[in-house]
């Protein structure tokens, strides 16, 4: 599976994690966010999906500049993401959020510096670690993918996403200035 899918295409990974049996990941405790400027790509998505999934963000709120800001998730149901479907098919895959299409990296915004700090989540139970840390095409074009997304984020959003409750598990892997 592994060599048919380096051999096909470096950058797809799903489906390792269509065998993953961890299972916390898209699940609870850990929240997902979802920058404002996402939400729209997976309304158009999910226009035709049954009602249930139409109200899928979680809202939570952030101080900044002495003002209180709306962030962004999505819904858990029954401790499950509401758009994991069976095991491990994420029905919004084309679409899905930055900080799903990115993990096992992990981005941070450093608003005093104006930098991007990348980590690999090291998790044990992540199958795509040992995978992904090997693949140095990988992980520059992901990087590319994240700076380059990240910048077009509110900021807000970058703040927001930031402080996200980080697993002890992160390594920093690079640093990167933002324009
Ligand atoms: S833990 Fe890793 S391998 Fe498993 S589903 Fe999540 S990202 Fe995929
Ligand atoms: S949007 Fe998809 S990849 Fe992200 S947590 Fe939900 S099911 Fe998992």
């Amino acid at each position: 599976m592994v060599d048919e899918l380096n051999q096909e295409d470096t950058f797809n990974y799903f489906l390792i994690c269509k065998i993953c049996i961890d299972e916390e990941c898209c699940a609870e405790p850990y929240f997902t966010f979802c920058a404002r400027n996402e939400i729209d790509k997976i309304k158009e998505k999910i226009k035709d999906f049954p009602e249930i999934f139409h109200d899928f963000l979680e809202v939570d709120t952030i101080m900044y500049n002495g003002e209180v800001y709306e962030w962004y998730g999505i819904k858990k149901v029954n401790g499950r993401c509401i758009f994991l479907k069976n095991r491990r098919i994420c029905m919004i895959q084309d679409v899905k959020p930055l900080h799903c299409r990115c993990y096992p990296l992990v981005w941070e915004y450093d608003l005093t510096h104006n930098k991007l700090l990348i980590y690999l989540d090291t998790h044990p139970d992540c199958a795509l670690v040992p995978l992904i840390s090997k693949d140095k095409q990988w992980l520059i074009r992901m990087k590319e993918i994240i700076v380059n997304e990240v910048q077009q984020m509110p900021m807000i959003d970058r703040i927001a996403y930031s402080s996200l409750d980080c697993d002890d598990t992160l390594q920093l892997i690079d640093t990167i200035d933002l324009l």
